[in-house]
């Protein structure tokens, strides 16, 4: 036994002890031990201190409401839980009850405490039936997720959620409302505590297979502006050096351009506010125009798509779109049909999600092996809990075919043999179009069957709930039907159980016996068999040419080859994704850097911390320094372009004794900023914070949707990853800085030009420039 199990198996014999104490208990004596445990929480005891006694309290409960009193083997799974590790515990031994020692334990502190599981379905019916348990004790409990999918609970109702002493809930509602609680403007409209201990369901599925797939808040698309097919003609009928000048891959419009503008537009001052589109339209064609050539900077495909160029490497950047209507503008001016323009407000992965909790464990029925990855990654340690029972079912070598055809030939056969036993068949296959196929065959046979592609779980865990009765037949995804708890019906024992069939080999062997895993529960009998051939969709890591040559119809190969070429596919597979989701970290903490930063400003914002209004002064005049550092010779048309697209709408002559322009400026600068203090008064720092938080959510908000972009286009490249991600930092550093320019300011700009009017509960309105 090693150090882990050692602890474990101590902890349990405390539990036990615990047990006879607590079984003495009135029901009433049973409920009242929360109190006292809350109270001694609060003395200053630690979780670990009353974990025997909690634990028995837990178990008491399980069985007086739910009938069933957690075997050594789940007391065991659950202080394994409590301590953080990732649990292995096989389909069937009850990981759900399992989780209601930790959950009751650590849901006692009043700190958040959440279940994750892999579907609504699940969510819903362990808040319902575990639910039971926590509110006997008197602890609250609350489902994060709605029946119905497609209805998104509102704020008040995620607030009581979130709220809860135990919330069960599935991994993307949770990470969608991490994501739009940060996206809040106010106090009152935030709902989520902060985390603080997680258990995780299916936890190889969401920590590895979906690890890196960010989730992903999209803007709704912008309006498509009008303005690109006018703009883009109108550049091609400037002149250079009369209407613009090009230098050093920068472009600009001289004055005798600005004037055509004007004219051409019919506008009095295209530096105006209300002509701010046309004058990011014309930049942006005249970039369009003169920074960007077809063929070095980008191609058109066959298919009328505009493609940006890695202009060292001259390879395509699929994916990358350039920001700010950029590439819309290219597209016009190749005449293409434009793209939207969709931004990405907010994204984090999974990853960062889970790793935001300071406590977090996972329970699955295949973990171990993933085990040295998630050591690496999460810095977590995996767990194995020996099942109640011993496993009875007898999983059969895998039989290996050369083409689709003779595996589905043989799949078929086996079903029907079975089948005619009565036997209930359990079809698994990792496509979907697999499963459509299968489902074809056993039409032909006149089998019925149901076909499950995990599209919807509660229809779905209803069938599957079935497939264990005799005469059935089921076909299913690997993911359909996850964590359904299958029934054997009356005689199937004595027929040899559950037959699992699984079709084709998968992307990893987790999957394999997770398929696997669904017969043979809590010592059952039943029967595993794979049906592997070189058409597997994970062959095709092999190559098209390399299969052929195999495949030919006449070609003899031996099954000994098929296995090895079949075993070393998988591996192959298996070993790339690993490699892809460690990549992803790397890439992914550069994001999760900036975004700690940003939402500690915003969450500090919207507590109400003030500004100092020194360093809002001091801003607005770095701001100025730049706009001379930039500009060479500001003349009187530049200034009073500064001063209407910065400090003020209306251009007043000032009274100001200095003829230094910079100093002008500043000076200007100055009284525009105690005018609108003055006006506000005492509300002049909430505004100042407004104003802030909004050109902070501006600027953040296209960074994450560069970085989602950048991120995208560089990893689709596989080769040199060093060097790739060396870019990526290097520029995603380069855009954090540039975006805290800009936020300075559109700050500035926010609060000088801002309009303010009061609501009818004296609620600030700011119409922002
Ligand atoms: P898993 O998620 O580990 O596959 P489930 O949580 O779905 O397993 O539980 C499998 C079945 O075992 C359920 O029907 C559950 O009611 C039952 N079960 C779990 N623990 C116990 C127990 N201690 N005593 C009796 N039945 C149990």
């Amino acid at each position: 036994m090693n150090k882990i199990d050692k602890r474990l198996h101590f902890l349990l014999g405390k539990v036990k002890e615990e047990c006879k104490k607590v079984k003495e208990l009135s029901d009433y004596e049973l409920k009242n031990k929360t109190n006292e445990f809350k109270r001694r929480l609060l003395a200053g005891e630690t979780t670990e201190d009353i974990l025997p006694e909690a634990f028995a309290v837990c178990c008491e409960a399980d069985y007086r409401v739910l009938g069933m009193f957690p075997y050594d083997v789940q007391i065991l799974g659950g202080i394994a839980l409590h301590l953080c590790y990732l649990c292995e515990m096989n389909t069937g031994e009850g990981k759900t009850l399992t989780a209601t020692m930790p959950l009751y334990l650590n849901g006692l502190t009043g700190k958040s405490t959440i279940l994750v599981t892999a579907n609504e379905y699940l969510a819903i019916r362990d808040a319902e039936e575990m639910g039971q348990v926590y509110k006997f004790l008197g602890l609250s409990v609350k489902a994060g997720v709605n029946r119905d999918t497609n209805e998104k609970l509102d704020n008040e109702t995620k607030k009581d959620v979130y709220n809860a002493d135990i919330v069960y809930t599935t991994h993307g509602a949770l990470g969608f409302d991490y994501l739009i609680n940060n996206l809040v403007r106010s106090k009152e409209d935030r709902f989520m505590r902060d985390f603080y201990y997680v258990i995780i369901d299916e936890a190889d599925s969401v920590l590895l297979d979906s690890a890196s797939m960010p989730l992903v808040i999209s803007g709704s698309p912008r309006v498509q502006s009008n303005l690109y097919g006018i703009t883009d003609f109108f550049v091609t009928t400037l002149v250079e050096d009369v209407h613009y000048t090009l230098e050093d891959k920068k472009v600009w419009l001289t004055t005798k351009g600005v004037e055509y503008v004007q004219r051409y537009f019919r506008i009095q001052n295209l530096y105006g506010k209300e002509n701010y589109d046309i004058l990011r339209h014309v930049v942006l064609a005249l970039r369009a125009h003169f920074l960007f050539d077809k063929d070095i900077d980008y191609v058109v495909t066959d298919k009328g798509e505009m493609v940006l160029l890695d202009k060292s490497t001259g390879r395509k950047l699929n994916g990358m779109k350039l920001r700010g209507g950029s590439h819309q503008a290219i597209e016009e001016k190749e005449h293409l049909e434009l793209s939207d323009e969709q931004r990405s407000v907010a994204a984090i992965t999974y990853q960062n999600l889970f790793n935001l909790f300071p406590k977090m464990s996972g329970m699955s029925g295949t973990i171990a092996d993933g085990k040295d990855e998630l050591l690496e990654v999460y810095h977590k340690q995996v767990v194995v809990i020996p099942p109640n029972k011993p496993l009875a079912r007898k999983d059969l070598p895998d039989k290996y075919f050369k083409t689709s055809e003779e595996q589905f030939d043989a799949v078929i056969k086996e079903t029907v043999k079975r089948h005619n036993t009565g036997q209930p068949v359990l079809l698994i296959a990792s496509l979907i179009s697999d499963t459509e196929m299968l489902s074809k065959l056993l039409v032909q046979e006149n089998i019925e069957h149901s076909v499950l592609n995990a599209n919807n779980a509660f229809w779905e865990a209803e069938i599957i709930k079935e497939a264990g009765q005799r005469n059935v037949v089921t076909v299913a995804t690997s993911m359909a039907g996850r964590g359904t708890d299958i029934h054997l019906g009356p005689g199937v024992k004595e027929l040899g159980g559950l037959c699992v069939l699984g079709v084709g080999r998968m992307n990893n062997t987790r999957d394999e016996r997770q398929a696997r895993g669904r017969a043979g529960r809590q010592g059952e009998p039943g029967v595993s068999i794979f049906y592997t051939s070189l058409e597997d969709d994970v062959c095709e890591i092999l190559g098209d040419d390399f299969l052929e040559k195999y495949i030919e119809k006449d070609k003899h190969i031996s099954k000994r080859r098929i296995k090895k070429l079949i075993n070393k596919s998988q591996k192959i597979k298996s070993e790339s994704s690993v490699f892809q989701r460690k990549s992803s970290v790397d890439y992914d903490s550069v994001m999760q850097r900036q975004r700690t930063i940003m939402y500690k400003t915003r969450n500090d914002l919207i507590d109400g911390k003030n500004l100092d209004e020194n360093v809002l002064v001091q801003i607005v005049g770095n701001n100025i320094d730049e706009f001379f550092a930039k500009h060479k010779n500001v003349d009187d048309f530049l200034m009073n372009r500064y001063i209407l697209d910065n400090l003020s709408y209306r251009l007043k002559k000032l009274s100001i004794s200095t003829a230094d322009k910079k100093e002008y400026l500043k000076q200007y600068a100055n009284r525009a900023f105690n005018d609108k203090k003055q006006l506000l008064g005492k509300r002049f720092s909430e505004y100042c914070r407004l104003c802030t938080l909004s050109a902070l959510d501006e600027g953040w908000v296209e960074e994450v949707d560069y970085l989602q972009q950048l991120q995208a286009a560089i990893s689709g490249r596989s080769t040199a990853q060093r060097n790739l991600l060396f870019e990526y930092q290097r520029e995603a550093r380069i855009s954090f800085e540039d975006m805290e320019k800009s936020i300075k300011k559109a700050m500035i700009r926010n609060i000088l030009l801002g309009e303010v009017s009061f609501g009818k509960d004296n609620e600030m309105i700011i119409l922002y420039p």
